[in-house]
């Protein structure tokens, strides 16, 4: 079984393979099919609204499952295709999909039509024509560009220079921009919020530290209070516990996300929470 060969001609996974380069270029190329062969799927984690408990959204997340390898996770596969142009492919993927979703779930509504939040990748970000692919795909799925919200890491930002017009570009359009993990890069404040953004991300790391009393509680509540000074949204990562919503309240935090509302999910799985009209009323 172990020495079966797949049919890329790889030898089957064997865990004691612990050189990690070949793993790496083993799922780099196994990953250039992965779309095609419909290994890549979105899962989608609510986004709530802190004040009122509403889901307000959705964060699309890419999910790789091979049928040799099992699950890779993107915290690995996402560097991997970062490194190629992969990247642009797997992202166009997982907005066109998620897209298409949202929009689905929109006609089904009773109230405030549900935002779209993608991860753009700082290759994807610079990557002559992104904007004219992304607009592309929101004219074929009919999402409206103001329920779109692209997330952006600082290191993506770090060429102001050029990421700065394309920022612009897409906001003219009317889509928001955010700022992914916020807190955990090392770029300058200053230049980070000359830039054309919308709002702010605080990182898992920090909002893990609310309920103690650590520095990262401290960070927490800077990044809330800046967001409040510079009329941006702030959304909290990787909300646990009630404690952690009770203290983000108190800061006056937008809103958040987390395990203790959602794991992410395939979309079926996270319908009944989002207050659909059930789909056989639909005409
Ligand atoms: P991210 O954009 O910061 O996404 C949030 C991550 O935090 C997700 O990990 C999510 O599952 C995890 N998370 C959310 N709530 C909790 C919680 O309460 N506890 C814990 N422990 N974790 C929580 P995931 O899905 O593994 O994705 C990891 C990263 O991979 C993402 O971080 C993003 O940077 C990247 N990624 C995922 N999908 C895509 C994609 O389609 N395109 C690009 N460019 N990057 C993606
Ligand atoms: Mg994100
Ligand atoms: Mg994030
Ligand atoms: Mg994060």
């Amino acid at each position: 079984e172990a020495k079966r060969n797949d049919k890329h001609g790889w030898r089957a996974y064997d865990p004691s393979m612990t050189d990690q380069r070949t793993r790496e270029s083993i799922l780099a190329d196994l990953l250039e099919h992965a779309v095609d062969a419909g290994q890549l799927s979105v899962h989608y984690q609510p986004i709530v609204d802190l004040a009122s408990g509403r889901t307000v959204g959705v964060e699309a997340l890419a999910r790789w499952q091979h049928p040799d390898y099992g699950f890779v996770p993107p915290s690995e596969f996402v560097p991997i295709a970062e490194r190629s142009s992969l990247i642009h492919t797997i992202g166009m993927h997982v907005l066109t999909e998620a897209a298409t979703q949202v929009r689905a779930w929109q006609t089904r509504q009773h109230a405030d039509p549900l935002h779209l939040s993608v991860n753009l990748s700082p290759r994807q970000l610079l990557k002559p024509g992104i904007v004219a692919d992304v607009v592309a795909v929101l004219e074929r799925t009919g999402l409206s560009p103001a329920h779109l919200t692209l997330e952006i890491t600082e290191t993506a930002i770090v060429d102001t220079e050029r990421a700065a017009p394309i920022l612009a570009e897409f906001r003219a359009l009317g889509i928001r921009i955010a700022i992914d993990d916020f807190g955990t890069g090392y770029s300058s404040l200053q230049y980070l919020l000359g830039l054309p953004i919308d709002g702010l991300k605080i990182d898992r790391a920090f909002v893990t530290q609310l309920d103690s009393t650590t520095q990262g509680a401290a960070v927490a509540e800077a990044v809330v209070r800046l967001g409040q000074i510079l009329g941006l949204d702030t959304v909290a990562e990787g909300i646990e516990s009630p404690a952690q919503v009770a203290e983000l309240q108190l800061l006056g935090c937008t809103s958040g996300q987390g395990y203790l509302f959602s794991r992410p999910r395939p979309a079926a799985e996270i319908e009944e929470g989002l207050n659909l009209i059930p789909p056989q009323t639909v005409r």
